[in-house]
């Protein structure tokens, strides 16, 4: 693509607000209130790129749909830029969505697809040519224009929507679930050209999708909903090393969960108690809600559990050891309760076999102590 182009597209882009947004729906089968999205505040900066995480049926859809105007909240406001846009309809928002469908028109060629969104603007004739052959050309999608949609791969039938959709120099950019219809491959090339795209242009965007590692690859920022509230919000890394829940620290990745005493604190570190055993834990910001010689949980990644026969904190059983190549996942029983430990590059470590006893230790700096 031309810097030409690069600096042009995208200008517009602008930041997004909900302020304590609320949807109900009535349910059409029992008449009854259901609240979808419950008092949300989200702020998209401009130029960020923020996914929404959660599982089916949290709000995510309900949440994009706001934005893009698709449907109104019951209470609470929007504002794109510095625009409450509550009565605007989403032809007027300056806003772009990409669906998983690709929602290609089938009786137009790839040019035409790309420049409709020009045509509809009224654009000048010689203004649409020059900015649809620029992003024709960004995405690489020369040589294709005369076909149809039919024509063409789920791949390059997803650039033609995001062509389509970047065209317009749009204030925001909004995502459906855009790669859920592509291979696994696919998907992985797609997520990361989409990234470095949106990242070039730096235009606002909101991605919703299912699936943790293409929230976590692709975002400035994943926002974790349940239940119509958000959960948790913040970078890849706070959200799967800090993760404030079980919840989270389940949805995201793998987690343990070992059940303790919590005995106090030493300094910035948290006392637990363990098989009664006490291990210090660094705690960052305060403990949540635990209370002293009450229960509390110890929140650990299986890469986050050291293994030795000789000596660690906690001591356990093997009993499962599975080969993955990359990695040996093994599952170490403290006491009745299965830990699952994840060794990577098993060629430098010691290895262990079924029945073995182990000590564990926990990699101190990614353990949470969570209620
Ligand atoms: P998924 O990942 O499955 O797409 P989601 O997180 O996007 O789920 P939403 O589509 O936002 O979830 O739906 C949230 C809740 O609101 C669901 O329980 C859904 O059944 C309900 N809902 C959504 N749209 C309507 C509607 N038009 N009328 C009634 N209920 C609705």
């Amino acid at each position: 693509m031309s810097n030409q182009t690069t600096d042009r597209l995208g200008k517009k882009s602008s930041g997004v607000i909900l302020k304590d947004v609320t949807k109900i729906f009535q349910q059409p089968d029992t008449g009854k209130d259901f609240v979808a999205v419950d008092h949300i505040n989200l702020h998209i900066q401009d130029g960020e790129m923020v996914t929404l995480l959660g599982p089916s049926g949290c709000g995510k859809t309900t949440t994009l749909r706001m934005i893009s105007g698709f449907e109104y909240p019951t209470s609470g406001s929007v504002m794109i830029g510095d625009r409450d846009v509550a009565k605007v309809p989403p032809n007027k928002r300056g806003i772009s969505m990409v669906f998983q469908s690709y929602a290609l028109f089938p009786h137009l060629n790839i040019w035409e697809n790309i420049a409709y969104g020009l045509k509809v603007a009224k654009m000048s004739q010689s203004e649409l040519v020059e900015r649809t052959n620029a992003v024709v050309e960004m995405m690489q999608l020369k040589g294709f224009e005369r076909r149809f949609p039919n024509q063409l791969s789920g791949g390059q039938q997803q650039r033609v929507a995001l062509a389509r959709a970047v065209v317009i120099e749009p204030s925001v950019l909004l995502f459906d679930e855009p790669l859920s219809n592509l291979d696994a491959k696919l998907r992985e090339s797609m997520r990361d050209e989409l990234r470095a795209l949106q990242k070039r242009l730096g235009i606002t965007s909101l991605y919703v999708t299912h699936d943790q590692s293409e929230a976590m690859a692709i975002s400035d920022r994943v926002v974790i909903m349940k239940d119509g509230v958000i959960c948790q919000e913040g970078s890849p890394t706070e959200i799967y090393e800090q993760p404030n829940s079980r919840f989270v620290a389940n949805f995201i990745g793998k987690a343990n969960f070992i059940e303790g005493t919590f005995r106090g604190m030493d300094g910035t570190s948290a006392l637990v108690e363990v098989g009664g055993k006490t291990i210090s834990i660094p705690v960052p910001g305060s403990m949540l809600d635990v209370q002293k010689d009450g229960p509390c949980c110890l929140t650990v990644r299986p890469e986050s559990i050291q293994l030795s026969a000789k000596e660690g904190q906690l001591p356990g059983r093997v009993s499962r050891a599975t080969y993955y190549g990359a990695k040996v996942e093994y599952e170490v029983m403290l006491g009745e309760h299965p830990i699952i430990v994840e060794v990577y590059n098993p060629q430098l470590t010691e290895r262990f076999a079924e029945g073995d006893e182990v000590y564990m230790t926990l990699i101190n700096r990614c353990v949470r102590v969570l209620r």
